[in-house]
């Protein structure tokens, strides 16, 4: 099975109560494909600028990674700055210069068409849909990730390519943002209304929670004492559950539940860390130890 994914690959600087980095390789599709290529083979598709060098383009090499589909375009790469205080879930946009993803028009190479499963990382809802378009039949299932910029923004073109997805995953903030619902129950039933039969909420340190028509399952984060840098904790969560998934090839709820958990240990990695530092040294033994952690975590009697 392969993974098709669309999103940022970027340069961020990053600023937190455990430092600094004024340059480091992130961007949503890089967590997203380097967390699922543990797990399956992932097609990605993004664009970089001239200043991005083969060095930075070493992060993909070596592993299950297609980047066939990264454009090489003239200017510079997409550039985001962020800081954090002590609450890792809040955070301060410093910076957001598009550079190349201003005019980024997604082309997938043949050989992506076929996809099974799609992840479309937080872009904009045509950019999303096109990539949609170009797929070669129906995909078995379309992962959506979006934010409150686009659901202010764009809210026509968001609910046209909610139809065409099955799972959302968003944080709290935009689920309540999305569905005019305070209370997340009722947002999720009405986001079901929008086309997503599964809905993924992210909560950051405090894990995640999936609503289908099945029920609610919740991961919690995992527990960690110092969290050195929140960023591409949630792109690497979707990375993780998604790559699962597609790893996985059927789809039960065991399946989901245990993609769930899978995409927290990724996060909690990430964050450990600044930008990919963490992630990109992780061994596979080491993931597979932390799930069973979180089965001991989560074990109780009645
Ligand atoms: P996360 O912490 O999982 O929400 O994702 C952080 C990553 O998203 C960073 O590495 C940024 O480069 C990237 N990012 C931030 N803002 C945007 C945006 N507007 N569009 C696409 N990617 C973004």
């Amino acid at each position: 099975m392969s993974l098709l994914v669309v999103g940022s690959v970027a340069f961020d600087a990053l600023e937190t109560p455990f430092g600094k980095r004024d340059r480091t390789l992130g961007g949503a599709a890089t967590y997203f494909s380097v967390a699922a290529s543990f797990f399956t083979h992932v097609n990605l598709v993004g664009v970089v600028g001239e200043d991005f060098t083969k060095q930075d383009e070493s992060v993909f090499q070596g592993r299950h990674i297609d980047i066939s589909g990264l454009e090489h375009a003239p200017g510079k790469t997409f550039f985001w700055a962020g800081r954090y205080g002590q609450d890792p879930n809040e955070r301060v946009t410093l910076a957001t210069e598009l550079n190349v993803f201003a005019n980024f028009n997604p082309k997938l190479p043949p050989h992506f068409r076929e996809s099974q499963h799609v992840f479309l990382a937080n872009i904009h809802p045509n950019l999303q849909f096109s990539v949609l378009d170009q797929m070669k039949g129906r995909p078995l299932l379309v992962g959506l990730d979006t934010m409150n910029y686009w659901i202010e923004s764009a809210p026509a073109e968001l609910r046209k390519i909610l139809r065409r997805t099955q799972v959302l995953m968003i944080n709290d903030a935009e689920t309540r943002m999305l569905s005019n619902e305070h209370n997340l129950l009722r947002a999720a039933r009405h986001i079901f209304s929008l086309g997503p039969r599964t809905l993924i909420i992210k909560r950051g340190e405090h894990g995640a929670m999936m609503v289908d028509s099945k029920g609610i399952f919740m991961v919690p984060g995992f527990p960690l004492e110092e969290v050195h840098d929140p960023t591409g904790a949630g792109d690497s969560f979707a990375g993780g559950f998604m790559g699962y998934l597609s790893g996985a090839k059927t789809m039960s709820d065991a399946v989901l539940r245990r993609a769930m958990v899978y995409g927290s240990v990724m996060g909690s990695f990430t964050v450990e860390r600044f930008g990919l530092e963490r992630l990109r040294k992780v061994k596979r033994r080491e993931i597979d130890a932390r799930a069973r952690h979180f089965a001991k975590l989560t074990k109780f009697q009645l």
